[in-house]
């Protein structure tokens, strides 16, 4: 009668061990679910960062552009006056040479002009094609931002759902554990934070399936006689078997 009603005892806290680690493993699987999640959020926040990055890296661009233009065309106009003022000096001078000299220079700064006129009208095209860069960062950004908002507040309501299931899940945790004598609960955490979530392991044909590794052919038989908890001599996990 006494070994009966200890059969049974043990047979309860086995199986409510089991039932702790089958819940474990649930809300292993929803904490699992929320980092992906999380992931997911920094992702498409990151992406977003990029697209901004880009689009400042394109504005100051395009700041560059337009200030060595304006230098450009800035130094086009002193070139004209200079040239201008050459123009008028040409016929005051007295020597055939000095007007050789004034013809030259004029030349040459006809020239430099030419060549800064062709630069700035490169730069203005450049200047069109930017814009439309700019534009389209512009535009990547805020779809961007747009698709993070409406997706995270999605996102944000499936994480809050498996929080509520963990908590609900954690209520039945601690219900099964109740019925859990102290040392072995103690153990079975132990074991649960040294072996990865998995302190117990069921035997299949006389291995255990926590290690893969042979145990004494008599522990089934023992253990189906409910008498004691038996634990792996390899891997030292809670052993048991299938009812
Ligand atoms: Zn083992």
């Amino acid at each position: 009668m006494e070994i009966n009603t200890n059969a049974a005892n043990v047979r309860t806290q086995l199986e409510n061990l089991v039932r702790l680690q089958d819940l474990d493993m649930e809300m292993l699987q929803r904490r699992n679910q929320i980092k992906t999640l999380e992931a997911d959020i920094q992702q498409a926040e990151n992406g977003v960062a990029e697209q901004r990055q880009a689009l400042e890296q394109h504005n100051k661009e395009m700041e560059k552009l337009l200030k060595d233009r304006r230098e450009a065309e800035r130094t086009v106009k002193e070139r004209q006056e200079q040239v201008s003022k050459l123009q008028g000096q040409k016929f005051d001078v007295k020597t055939n040479e000095a007007y050789n000299t004034i013809e030259s220079e004029i030349k040459t700064k006809k020239q430099e002009i030419g060549m800064l006129e062709e630069r700035v009208l490169e730069m203005m095209m450049s200047e069109d094609e930017l814009k439309k860069i700019v534009a389209g960062s512009q535009v990547a950004v805020k779809i961007g931002e747009g698709k993070i908002q409406s997706d995270q507040a999605k996102i944000r309501e499936n994480m809050a759902g498996f929080e509520v299931e963990i908590q609900k899940l954690q209520a039945e945790w601690q219900e099964a554990a109740k019925v859990v004598q102290a040392e072995y609960l103690d153990r079975y955490i132990r074991l649960r934070e040294a072996k990865g979530g998995m302190a117990i392991a069921r035997i299949e044909n006389d291995v255990c399936m926590g290690c893969r590794l042979s145990i004494r052919p008599q522990a089934s038989i023992e253990l189906r006689k409910y008498r004691t908890l038996l634990f792996c001599d390899n891997c030292a996990r809670i052993l048991y078997v299938e009812a």
